[in-house]
């Protein structure tokens, strides 16, 4: 199944074209639950400018990113429960935006090859 956009959430979830339902949000950085989860919890972190890739990230960015993460992981205890946090790169990565993956719980539909390759399930 390939994605319609290249860059989904430049296209469709920043101009607010696509709702997106919120989980928190700094000036530089928006986490906001996948619109198709592939997990129980699904949340994907995003910087607001447009990043191509974690290698085009400075490093203040990745600090606010994972700074998110790790405070919705400590808010929802998934440090007690589970969590993996994924971005990918290269032929990996579907939509040309930087976003990490933070999930939680069961994978919904560990058959998907999409979700497969997203995910590293
Ligand atoms: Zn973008």
């Amino acid at each position: 199944m390939a994605p319609a956009h290249q860059d989904f959430y430049c296209d469709s979830v920043l101009n607010g074209r696509v709702p997106v339902t919120l989980v928190a949000e700094t000036d530089r950085v928006l986490a906001f639950h996948h619109t198709s989860p592939a997990w129980e919890t699904h949340i994907v972190v995003i910087p607001k400018q447009h990043v191509r890739s974690l290698v085009d990230a400075d490093s203040a960015l990745v600090a606010e990113l994972f700074q998110i993460v790790v405070q919705i992981i400590k808010e929802r205890k998934f440090d007690q429960s589970s969590f993996k946090v994924v971005t990918n790169g290269g032929t990996y990565q579907s939509t040309e935006h930087l976003h990490v993956h933070l999930v939680s719980g069961r994978p919904l539909n560990p058959d998907d090859p999409f979700q497969a390759r997203e995910l590293l399930l």
